[in-house]
Order: structure tokens, then sequence, then C-alpha cells
């Protein structure tokens, strides 16, 4: 997938201690509980590349775990580095927009 639909995030920082606030380019705002996006890290060291299985283990990251390095990657990713240590995680911007907690995009 080379074209992203998803636009592009114009700011992007922590909210409060331990969450990440990110502001899309069609103003929607959200804010990801930092423990969440860890959890959902795509990345080969926790998640199996050819089966999808999950490789991490909830209960090893640590329950206060916030980003200590937010970045983008070119002009498709974010790139999130972890207080525990973990700093391989690239979100696509598709997969943060689809990750978004607020009431808007989880429909009850
Ligand atoms: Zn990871
Ligand atoms: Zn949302």
């Amino acid at each position: 997938m080379a074209a992203t639909t998803v636009p592009a995030p114009v700011e992007i920082g922590r909210s409060g201690e331990h969450d990440l606030r990110v502001v899309w380019g069609d103003h929607h705002e959200s804010i990801y509980p930092a423990r969440a996006l860890r959890l959902a890290c795509p990345c080969a060291a926790c998640v199996d590349e050819m089966s999808g299985r999950a490789l991490l283990d909830p209960a090893s990251v640590p329950v206060h775990v916030h980003p200590v390095r937010v970045g983008l990657v070119g002009r498709y990713a974010v790139h999130l580095a972890f207080s525990d240590g973990h700093a391989s995680g690239i979100f696509s911007f598709e997969r943060l927009r689809a990750l978004c907690p607020c009431p808007a995009c989880r429909p009850v």
C-alpha cells in the first residue's frame, strides 16, 4: 500500500504524563493512553510477522509506561520510543488512526 487514505498528523506530542496526543490533518484529535499504544506495537519483536501472533506479554509492560520519543517516519508513519526501553515501534498513520479510542472512532 503506497498511498494512505488517512490525513497526516499536523501535531504530535505528549498529553499529560502518560498519553500521546495527535492532531490530524482533518482536525481530528486523538488522545492515546501510552500503555495501549505500547501493547499495540506492531514491530517484529512484539508481533510475529508471519502469523500475526502477539509475542508481547502484556504483564511485562509497566503500568506507567510512557512515550519518551515521538517522531515522524517519512510521510507515512510515527515512530515511538517508550520508557520501558522499547524503541522499535513504527505506527503507520492508518494504523494509528485506526487505534483512536475517541467516541467518534469507536461507536458503541
Ligand atoms: Zn514492538
Ligand atoms: Zn477519533
